[in-house]
């Protein structure tokens, strides 16, 4: 796994040509697209939240270095975690992320710091005492860049200009994911179907204790602690003719394709798009969720008429551009696809386990933050950090004496979230 982050770093170096390499410094200089968006949404439980920012600034007080911020939750059992979600979840992503970083390092360390900003919410939500969970998929726009992260099955999918539509998160869904069905079982979980009237299955899959759908989620606290909070993130840089994200729950996606959805809305605005989308949803399925969409479009700012869509050419090109990069030389074949102008993945990852997520801290070594809890960022005396490595197969690979370093109270979180200990017992 450490590999990946490898190839992320020394991306640049497989560009293989100057003409490449002038075109992505022409890139860099490139004025920063505009981002135009809307929201619609039809209540019937009244749990879906939505999210809405586009005045964040990466160096406080210097409006150049801006960015977006939209998020769905979509709330079980109560609202309780969607609205704390909403309210919480940028800043203790913001917090998790070194202070001084360039852009570029800033978009590098983002994957991670999502990962610590979504266990803090779920654990600082458990200690509130309240039960109920809720989805996230949380999507920060940067330029080009577009970063996704998601717990649950609420789905962001990517319209992209002159391509085609792609799915930018997975689905965490018991019924539809038999890796998560896998984990939550080893974990310690019971995966099945409600049974009714002398042992009659009905339904979808579910886990045990609880009855969750879902094998993600923030919140849940009277569901095992296998029900994990860290999410499936993915990075993509659209290419300059931009392109439009939809961000919807799934009151959309039970009653639309993410094709069907793009295509409903294909040459509105966004505002007008994001009504479209919910009214389709509903007059194919009627009202049997609560229905929320947020439309994102990432226009060239010097309102270029894009190419025409070519759907033959590109349905090709996606395979390849998509592909899981497992080989470097794949890894080349995207780097020249994506200089053909389409969308380049910069980095994707969906594990479960905390030790995978937050890698080995080989870069922030020289700063005080190697004496800051990596997941909840409380300070931490020399002695009393623990390494996330340790006791972990991982720690096979690194140092169990070097960072991240967690403290006590995320250590018993990280050992429930991968069954090592019953859920809701408390280590003292
Ligand atoms: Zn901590």
């Amino acid at each position: 796994m450490g590999s990946r982050e490898e190839r992320h770093r020394h991306h640049h170096d497989l560009v293989p040509l100057a003409a490449l390499i002038s075109r992505e410094l022409k890139n860099e200089k490139m004025e920063r697209p505009t981002v135009r968006y809307g929201s619609a949404a039809q209540s019937r439980k009244g749990e879906d939240y939505f999210f809405m920012k586009t005045d964040c600034q990466r160096v406080p007080g210097n409006p150049s270095t801006f960015f977006s911020v939209f998020g769905i939750f979509d709330g079980h059992n109560g609202s309780a975690a969607a609205i704390f979600s909403r309210d919480h979840l940028l800043n203790y992503v913001l917090d998790a992320i070194p202070r001084g970083l360039g852009r570029d390092e800033w978009l590098h360390a983002l994957p991670r710091a999502l990962v610590a900003g979504f266990v803090k919410t779920d654990k600082e939500f458990q200690s509130k005492g309240k039960t109920s969970g809720t989805t996230a998929t949380f999507v920060i726009v940067d330029g080009w860049t577009v970063t996704v992260a998601s717990v649950g099955d609420s789905r962001c999918i990517l319209d992209a200009q002159g391509g085609g539509v792609s799915v930018l998160t997975v689905d965490h869904r018991l019924e539809e994911n038999a890796e998560e069905r896998e984990r939550v079982t080893a974990s310690g979980g019971e995966v099945g179907r409600l049974s009714i009237f002398g042992g009659t299955e009905v339904g979808p899959l579910r886990c045990w204790p609880g009855g969750l759908c879902l094998s993600r989620s923030i919140g849940d606290m009277d569901v095992g602690e296998f029900i994990v909070p860290i999410p499936y993130v993915k990075q993509v840089k659209l290419s300059s003719t931009g392109g439009r994200l939809i961000i919807a729950s799934d009151g959309i996606w039970d009653a639309l394709s993410s094709e069907m959805a793009a295509k409903s809305c294909r040459g509105l605005p966004a505002d007008l798009a994001s009504q479209l989308v919910v009214k389709e949803a509903l007059r194919t399925r009627g009202l049997k969720d609560d229905t929320t969409c947020i439309v994102v479009d990432i226009i060239p700012p010097d309102n270029r008429v894009p190419p025409p869509p070519t759907p033959k050419k590109y349905t090709k090109l996606k395979a390849l551009l998509f592909r899981k990069k497992s080989y470097g030389s794949a890894n080349k074949l995207s780097m020249k696809l994506a200089s053909v102008g389409i969308v380049e993945e910069l980095f994707e990852e969906g594990s479960a386990m905390l030790a995978e997520r937050l890698g080995n801290d080989d870069t922030s070594g020289q700063t005080s933050s190697l004496f800051v809890c990596a997941v909840c960022q409380a300070d931490l005396a020399p002695n009393e950090g623990i390494s996330v490595h340790a006791g972990s197969i991982f720690s096979m690979s690194s140092k169990p004496w070097q960072g991240p370093f967690l403290c006590a109270d995320c250590r018993n979180k990280k050992d429930a979230m991968e069954g090592k200990r019953p859920s809701g017992v408390r280590v003292v």
